[in-house]
């Protein structure tokens, strides 16, 4: 591993001021990602500054009946807090799917929007990856593929993004508080990820310097009738091959209103607005909530290795759709 310096940043500012100004420089949070990439050659940061002391650590409500979540609250404590489990269970569901519990312990929310991707040729310095190295390749495409995207891909990348949080957070309309060298802002969840096109090395809208230091979730009215469900090679300790959260409103069995974003299908956490806007008013049955999901995954151009994840994707949704809408699949 290439030697690299370490410091604790005093207040957010400073913090910022360092890696702003150090090409070299990175924010370090529960470090469970950023270190296993130093450790592979991937990441080569000359210091890391340390941000998980100064970072915002609470969960709180806001004024307008949302959450705020400070960006170094840790995954165990999201996913464990009451005000999360009972009012947006699909974040609560979607953290715990997630890792394990010793790494739920470290990771920060900052950091897990963050986290990059596990596509096998991007963690191996030994190959081309447009990602890591842009203009090198992609050897993903004619190799191995089997859980890379079907939707939203480009000819230069197919990976996926990798988070279970990310999706629920999609799911929720939720916004990203940001700060950096022209100041705070707030980046909505659905303009902070970019899909590749022919930039695959740029996964976000941020910039260097960039410091994410909550996340908010507005309010909605029936978010406490909604799940997240992640179909993965193994019951724990691994990523997904498809997941889907969702909320779900439904009076005298249709279908009021319906929030779908999927997961492990797209190079970012994928809100599934045609979904959605196909199920508004229609009978909430299994039937229906199939023809979204076939509406949604009507864009897909899958691979070769990676076609199942079209059906996988539909049996998700319609499954937990009629879950949440308490009929049979
Ligand atoms: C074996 C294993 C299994 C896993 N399984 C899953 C899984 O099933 N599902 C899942 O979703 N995740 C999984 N993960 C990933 C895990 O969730 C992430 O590693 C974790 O969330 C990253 O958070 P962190 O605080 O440790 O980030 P770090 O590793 O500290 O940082 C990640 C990136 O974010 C940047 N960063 C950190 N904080 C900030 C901030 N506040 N502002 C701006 N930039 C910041 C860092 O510079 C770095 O680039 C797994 C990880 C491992 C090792
Ligand atoms: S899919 Fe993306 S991350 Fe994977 S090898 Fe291709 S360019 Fe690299």
């Amino acid at each position: 591993m290439k030697p690299f310096g370490y410091v604790v940043a005093q207040d957010p500012a400073a913090a910022i001021a360092l890696v702003t100004g150090r090409p070299g420089a990175a924010f370090l949070g529960g470090g469970t990602n950023l270190v296993d990439l130093m450790k592979l050659g991937v990441a080569a940061p000359d210091l890391l500054v340390d941000v998980t002391g100064l970072l915002p650590d609470r969960i709180e409500r806001t004024a307008g009946g949302g959450l705020r979540v400070g960006a170094g609250v840790r995954n165990s404590d999201l996913a464990a807090d009451p005000l999360v489990r009972a009012g947006f269970p699909v974040l609560a569901q979607a953290v715990l799917a997630g890792a394990s519990g010793q790494l739920r312990n470290m990771a920060t929310v900052g950091g897990n929007l963050l986290q990059r991707t596990r596509c096998l040729y991007f963690q191996d310095v030994t190959k081309p990856c447009n990602k890591r190295v842009p203009g090198s390749g992609c050897p993903a495409r004619a190799g191995e593929h089997r859980n890379l995207a079907i939707l939203g891909g480009s000819p230069r990348c197919v990976a996926i993004h990798p988070s279970d949080m990310a999706v629920a957070l999609a799911a929720l309309d939720a916004v990203v508080h940001v700060e950096g060298a022209a100041g705070p802002r707030v980046v909505p969840l659905g303009e902070f990820y970019r899909l590749p096109g022919d930039e695959p090395d740029r996964e976000t809208t941020l910039e260097r310097g960039d410091l994410i230091t909550a996340v908010e979730l507005p309010a909605l009215g029936y978010a406490a009738h909604s799940a997240y469900r992640k179909v993965r090679d193994r019951a724990s300790y691994a990523f997904a091959v498809a997941s889907a959260a969702a909320a779900l409103d439904v009076a005298g069995g249709v279908v009021r209103d319906v929030r779908l974003a999927l997961g492990a299908v797209a190079p970012v956490p994928w809100r599934a607005r045609r979904a959605e806007q196909l199920l508004a008013g229609r009978p909430a049955t299994a039937e229906w909530f199939g023809r979204a999901a076939d509406a949604e995954l009507a864009a897909a151009a899958p691979l070769r290795d990676n076609a199942f994840k079209v059906t996988l994707v539909r049996n998700i949704v319609v499954r937990m759709l009629c879950e949440l809408a308490g009929i049979a699949p």
